[in-house]
């Protein structure tokens, strides 16, 4: 199995997951023009996406699924929750290319096993994904507010990691965002800071681990840096082992 990125971060994100003959999109935040760009960087030909997975119907994961899988015909994966919320969407994905999933239950998609996770954030039932393939494990996390025990439980022994580092509590009281969107983005149905990123990598991390790339990154409220130096203090690990997928250049593909 390899993963990739095509762009993390509140303008837009998108995971690629592979093995063999499937190729997973998970989520599309760019239009789907910018996605195609950004696909084609990787290698990757649009129509030969075997699926589009979305985790929650904000516009920074679901701007360009519509398009995108209208045009590729691409069948899409999502919560009821997310298929029918319509605040960030401009066009409704076609009914015949969703396949509506239980938060719940594991799912699968030529070869890859999906479990969704079910997580606190600030929309309708939103999920984060853990895939299986063989003994391999690759969790995806971001857009959760909190830790829950059913979270750790889901993400132990991945082989490797996409964990949300979105902002460092200092530089967001002290940042551009005014008080109320200050108390969303670190509230409990909010997103991931530093250290709660630190501590969930603490409880999960495991000799098998191979690969944590932080994403999610607030450009006016954190710094890469600091995401990172939060996490090797919780793990006790070189500085450069901890990869970053950014808003530009997203992450090039990476085996496990
Ligand atoms: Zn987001
Ligand atoms: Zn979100």
């Amino acid at each position: 199995m390899r993963f990739a990125s095509i762009g993390s971060g509140s303008e837009g994100n998108g995971t690629l997951v592979e093995h063999e003959q499937c190729r997973l999109l998970i989520d599309c935040g760019f239009s789907a023009r910018e996605a195609v760009r950004r696909l084609i960087n990787l290698d990757i030909e649009p129509e030969s996406i075997s699926a589009i997975l979305v985790t929650h119907a904000h516009a920074d994961h679901i701007k360009g699924v519509a398009i995108l899988a209208e045009k590729f015909n691409i069948p899409v994966y999502m919560t009821w929750g997310t298929s029918v919320s319509n605040g960030h969407k401009k066009r409704e994905v076609p009914a015949e290319l969703i396949n509506v999933i239980s938060p719940h239950e594991m799912f699968s998609v030529q070869g890859i096993q999906v479990e969704p996770v079910a997580v606190p954030h600030d929309c309708r039932e939103p999920t984060q994904f853990v895939f299986h393939q063989g003994e391999k494990k690759l969790g995806v996390l971001s857009d959760a507010g909190a830790i829950t025990p059913h979270m750790e439980r889901a993400y132990q022994g991945c082989d490797a990691l996409l964990l949300e580092c979105n902002h460092d509590l200092e530089m967001l009281r002290n940042g551009p965002y005014p008080p109320a969107l200050q108390r969303r983005v670190s509230g409990d149905f909010g997103h991931l800071n530093n250290q709660q990123a630190a501590q969930f990598l603490a409880k999960t991390h495991w000799q098998g681990l191979q690969h944590v790339v932080m994403t999610h990154i607030s450009q006016k409220n954190n710094h890469p840096e600091l995401a990172r130096d939060a996490l090797v203090a919780a793990i006790n690990c070189d500085a450069d082992w901890i990869q970053a997928a950014d808003q530009a250049e997203g992450l090039d593909w990476h085996e496990i």
